[in-house]
């Protein structure tokens, strides 16, 4: 036992804290649970759970836990660390350990491993509870301050992952030195929910599921599309001064297409299921590119024609599994900033740089500070099934997108067996305020795809040659990105993003006929706007627009119509008044046009 697991709490290591306490934890559970078979409790980021197995009830259905279950085993969790008891290590041969954990099979599963690897196996006891276990901890219950740890939630999780497995039951804890430290968690997990895209996507009306329609299938309010509609236009304008062409595809096409693009078969379990008409099998589409394609191949190209860049907003269909649908992270249709380059080899690098370029843009407009770009390649293992089998090629496109990042000093990591089936790409992982992880962005480069389609090119000596194809989406797809937006901005959208931009409150109702005149002009200046006529108490009015974080209010009384002036209130309090509409019309254009990052 290490000199630091005798020390108070506010030296102990949060490891060793949140360990001991999912001991502490088992130990409750077996009491009031005495059936209870336990599986694994490991501390975690945070805190630390415990699965338990708690059997089937007459009826045959599988014991779970209930919330209210939480509290009373929370007390007794609380009385065992007041018990001050010591932590015992022991050191037991095989057959004492199987004698021990002889009524406990998960432990026995464990038992057998650590005997077959030849490991030592180890158990700590605290009090009457005796659990397999390697270390560390601290040495006695006492340490753990009992108004630091509290048992959080409830969930399902299988032995291992393994659906195959008998469902378990999870109980999640977080443990800190102190009480201090334990409110301050609580106060930015209360802060991560009012930020989650799920609550705020809901509450300022930009998104529904409807589970009618389907799981993973959002409905796009009018809020939500304005934002959707904002984002497209500023993609247009940035690919337009890049040298883009847009296009737009249908949402289906026949088998055959897919065969020869090779999603059928390497991304088929993504895929829905087929639809049969008239003879023909038809597919929803996973990715726009073999559309592209068809485009590219529609009339003869020269050298002169290359770089194409053919852009789209265009939406997808992929069948991810119920479980890991989640807010509008992880969806079932989707709409990505796609496009597809096609260029002769030589004009990759400059390409993959542009590409890099226009991302640094994107990111600098959106204040994204934080971000990982990571260089994904393919795995030997994978060759011939999840990636086209030609390593030499993907060696060398693997070098080239490494070359390239080197040379623009941008820094990367590298990751083995998360590349596209059809090659190497660079993924952008962002985080939202709240710690959540998006994937957003993805440049791709493609070896397999244009020879598939016998895409080919005039060069300079009047040979045919096969173009190389650059897949980029900087902005990912609406629903992801703009579920990284609304955690980003915690719904506080910049002005030329937000939905409503100016919201004008008459005072009493003897001031609506000059609000909606005000609103009016602010719409003919293109300034989203829009007059709060209910006969509510100003206060109400104020509140409502805040909820809906709509970044200017206009507020106009007896003296503002004698005056044909306005007050102004902005989202974070700042007020002036006597201003004409004139003005603060130029101003809010001003901040619009600029896409300014505040008001
Ligand atoms: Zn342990
Ligand atoms: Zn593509």
């Amino acid at each position: 036992m290490s000199e630091r697991n005798n020390a108070p709490p506010e030296q102990l290591d949060l490891y060793c804290i949140r360990h001991t306490a999912a001991h502490i934890l088992a130990q409750a559970v077996t009491e009031l649970y005495p059936e209870a078979k336990l599986a694994i409790g490991p501390p975690i980021e945070n805190g630390f759970y415990y699965d338990f197995d708690l059997g089937v009830d007459a009826a045959g259905n599988r014991r779970a836990f209930k919330p209210d279950d939480l509290p009373q085993l929370e007390k007794r969790v609380r009385q065992i660390i007041a018990g001050n008891h010591a932590l015992v290590y022991r050191e037991l041969s095989v057959a004492e350990a199987q004698h021990l954990f002889q009524n406990q099979p998960y432990k026995l599963e464990l038992i057998a491993e650590l005997a077959q690897a030849g490991e030592v196996i180890s158990t700590y006891r605290q009090d009457s509870f005796e659990d397999l276990c390697r270390g560390p901890h601290a040495a006695h219950t006492g340490q753990i301050a009992p108004d630091a740890v509290r048992l959080m939630s409830i969930a399902g999780a299988y032995w291992r992952g393994d659906k195959s497995q008998p469902m378990l039951q999870r109980i999640y804890g977080t443990a800190w030195h102190n009480k201090q430290e334990l409110r301050q968690h609580l106060q930015l997990l209360e802060e991560a929910r009012q930020r989650d895209h799920r609550k705020l996507g809901r509450d300022l009306e930009i998104f529904i599921i409807d589970e009618e329609i389907g799981p993973g299938l959002p409905l796009w309010l009018p809020n939500g599309h304005i934002l959707r509609e904002e984002l497209e236009k500023l993609a247009r304008e940035m690919e337009d001064a890049a040298g883009y062409a847009r296009v737009s595809t249908p949402h289906i096409a026949k088998e055959a297409l897919y065969r020869r693009s090779g999603h059928l078969p390497y991304y088929e379990d993504e895929m829905y299921a087929p639809m049969n008409r008239e003879g023909a099998t038809y597919y929803l589409r996973p990715m726009n590119c073999p559309f592209h394609h068809k485009i590219f191949a529609s009339k003869p190209r020269s050298y002169r024609d290359l770089p194409l860049r053919l852009s789209e907003y265009g939406t997808v269909y992929r069948y991810e599994q119920s479980g890991s649908l989640f807010g509008l992270l992880r969806v079932r249709g989707q709409t990505q900033n796609d496009a597809h380059i096609y260029c002769a080899e030589s004009q990759l690098a400059s390409e993959f740089i542009a590409v890099m370029d226009l991302y640094r843009r994107y990111f600098d407009l959106f204040g994204i500070k934080k971000y990982v770009m990571r260089l994904s390649k393919h795995s030997r293992a994978g060759l011939g099934k999840k990636y086209v089998d030609d390593e030499p090629m993907w060696l060398k496109m693997e070098a080239l997108i490494r070359q390239v990042m080197l040379s623009e000093h941008i820094p990367f990591v590298e990751a083995a067996d998360e590349a596209a089936f059809y090659g190497p790409k660079i993924d952008v992982q962002v985080w939202s305020a709240i710690g959540r992880e998006f994937s957003l962005a993805t440049n791709q480069v493609d070896f397999v795809q244009p020879p598939r389609f016998d895409l080919t090119f005039t060069n300079q000596h009047g040979n045919p040659e096969t173009p190389l194809c650059i897949h980029r989406a900087p902005l990912g797809s609406h629903e992801r990105f703009i579920g990284f937006l609304i955690e980003h901005y915690a719904g506080h959208f910049p002005v030329w993003l937000a939905p409503e931009q100016v919201r004008v409150i008459p005072i009493t109702d003897a001031h609506q006929a000059y609000a909606a005149q005000l609103a009016a002009h602010l719409r003919q200046a293109g300034i989203r706007a829009q007059a709060m006529m209910s006969s509510e108490r100003m206060s109400a009015k104020v509140r409502q627009a805040q909820h809906m974080k709509v970044p200017y209010m206009v507020i106009v009384g007896d003296q503002e119509m004698a005056e044909e002036t306005i007050s102004v209130r902005e989202r974070h309090d700042r007020q002036q008044s006597g201003v004409s509409l004139a003005a603060f019309i130029e101003h809010v254009r001003q901040v619009i046009d600029g896409r300014e990052p505040e008001l």
